[in-house]
């Protein structure tokens, strides 16, 4: 018998320990550690943060649906990996903390790492809805909080006050661009249909070179023969919009009702607000790795960022030298062949945006994102090379690298059946591979954008669709990730 042990019960987790229990033998366990009682559906967090969804509709619990599926839940948050286990058993394991601070052991002969970032509102001074001054959507909590001061906005604005609504990211290293794009863009449509739209000044905040750079060096995407950069196209729909934006920022003090920041050109300012939702930047959530005689070893096994290294190049080298193929494509952590990671907790190689630090020494660039649909496709990916390992294979033979990976990107632009839009946008690759397709680094023919309402359609099918997957309804499996 063998054991699977998945850290995070997130997108990519979730997604490999279905996939594993359904491909594996009874003979084999499946055990996720997680520590939220909850499945959430983190896109459309948006809506809930807008107020146009209850955080029900975004999140169900996991307990029922794993019983049913035959997976083991251990509620507790993974602290310690053991992969050589201690003096006593030599079985590997990984130390859980529940949240009443009891400790556990859960023995794994396989282990995927997919827990997902540490939102770090800390790297900010008053950044963040818990003690800070500015709101977020990244859980569901968040989301309602946000909600709840936009409803507050609104009923000022409807007394005649006008308000400054501030949107973006909350540090010069934020990778997630995409997810406040999403948000600013729902906000101002909401604004709109609530009547309001005239008495709000709306500001868009980005660490961005560029806008639509998005942590991908941007991209050139066809629509109708023509080819347009996202710089282009993002700064036409702010325009049409109203929106104003401010670039290469890196925030580094929220106040209550203003923002000081510093640009890449070394100078600072301020921006005044009445509502800002500005997202934290990301690291791994601080795993410690410890060797047999107790001796830490988390260097080994991840980067000083907390994300776990995997089989990816990781070779200090200038920006203008890396490659596609410097991408991890199995996942695997060169040091323990039977430990993985997904999703957001393995470590990219290097930026996919060009690094850019100020005069100052801050770095203001944007890290590279790893959105849900590779999150899922490399949880589904590691479980399979995990079943084929347990049935023999010597070594993982499933891939999925973001070099060689399409992804889609249906931003909202506004929730109606009838008057709503969004941003849908696809790329091929998702990492630029300058060897395969030179002029910009992508397929011309797989990388292309457009808006209309169709896009707001397909989002709310993609919400019911992954939400049905995500529940494990008969023929989940057949849902593309
Ligand atoms: C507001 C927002 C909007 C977004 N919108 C989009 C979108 O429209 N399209 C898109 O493709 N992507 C979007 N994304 C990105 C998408 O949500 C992520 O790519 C995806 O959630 C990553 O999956 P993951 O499993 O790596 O992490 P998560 O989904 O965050 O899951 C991590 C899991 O690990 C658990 N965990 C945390 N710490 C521990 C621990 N110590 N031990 C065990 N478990 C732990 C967490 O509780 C969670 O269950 C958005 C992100 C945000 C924040």
């Amino acid at each position: 018998m063998s054991r699977v042990v998945v850290l995070g019960g997130g997108v990519s987790g979730h997604t490999a320990a279905a996939f594993a229990r359904r491909w594996l033998g009874r003979d084999h366990s499946v055990t996720v550690v997680s520590p939220r009682p909850e499945y959430n559906w983190v896109p459309s967090n948006i809506w809930v943060g807008v107020g146009l969804m209850k955080p029900q509709r975004v999140t169900f619990p996991l307990a029922p649906v794993y019983d049913r599926a035959g997976i083991e839940f251990v509620l507790a948050a993974a602290r310690e990996l053991h992969p050589d286990g201690d003096l006593d058993t030599g079985t590997p394991y990984v130390l859980a903390e529940a949240a009443d601070g009891t400790t556990s052991k859960v023995p794994y002969d396989f282990l995927i790492n997919a827990t997902g970032p540490a939102l770090r509102f800390d790297k900010t001074e008053g950044l963040g809805p818990d003690g800070g001054h500015s709101e977020s959507v990244c859980t569901p909590g968040h989301a309602v909080q946000a909600a709840a001061a936009l409803d507050e906005e609104v009923e000022r604005m409807r007394r005649g006050e006008r308000r400054k609504f501030l949107v973006g990211v909350g540090h010069g290293t934020c990778t997630c661009e995409g997810a406040a794009f999403e948000y600013i863009v729902n906000l101002e449509f909401e604004l709109r249909r609530r009547g309001v739209r005239d008495r709000a000044e709306i500001t868009w905040i980005t660490n961005e070179y560029e806008l639509g750079d998005f942590g991908m060096a941007g991209m050139h995407l066809r629509h109708k023969g023509y080819v347009t950069p996202s710089s282009t196209f993002n700064a036409s729909l702010f325009a049409e919009r109203g929106i104003d934006w401010i670039t290469r920022a890196h925030v580094h003090r929220v106040e209550p009702g203003r923002i000081l920041y510093e640009t890449l050109d070394g100078s600072t300012d301020e921006q005044p607000f009445d509502f800002a939702m500005l997202l934290p930047p990301f690291t791994g959530v601080g795993l410690k790795a410890i060797g047999r005689d107790g001796t830490d070893i988390t260097d080994r096994l991840f980067m000083p960022n907390g994300f776990m290294r995997v089989d990816a190049d990781y070779t200090q080298k200038p920006y203008a030298e890396w490659k596609a193929d410097d991408w991890p494509r199995t996942y695997q952590s060169p040091e323990y062949a039977n430990v993985f990671a997904a999703g957001i907790a393995f470590a990219p190689p290097h930026a996919i945006s060009v690094p850019r630090t100020s005069p100052n020494g801050t770095v203001i660039a944007p890290a590279p994102p790893r959105t849900g649909m590779p999150s899922a496709t490399i949880g589904k990916t590691v479980a399979r090379s995990v079943v084929d390992m347990i049935g023999g294979a010597s070594e993982p033979h499933h891939t999925a690298s973001m070099a060689d990976m399409g992804a889609a990107c249906v931003a909202s632009a506004g929730a109606n059946p009838f008057t709503g839009t969004a941003a849908s946008m696809i790329v091929y690759p998702i990492v630029p591979d300058y060897e395969r397709f030179p002029e910009y680094g992508r397929d011309p023919d797989r990388t292309f954008g457009e808006i209309g309402l169709a896009g707001h359609w397909i989002k709310i099918i993609l919400h019911h669709l992954f939400l049905y997957k995500a529940r494990l309804r008969p023929g989940w499996q057949h849902i593309p990730e």
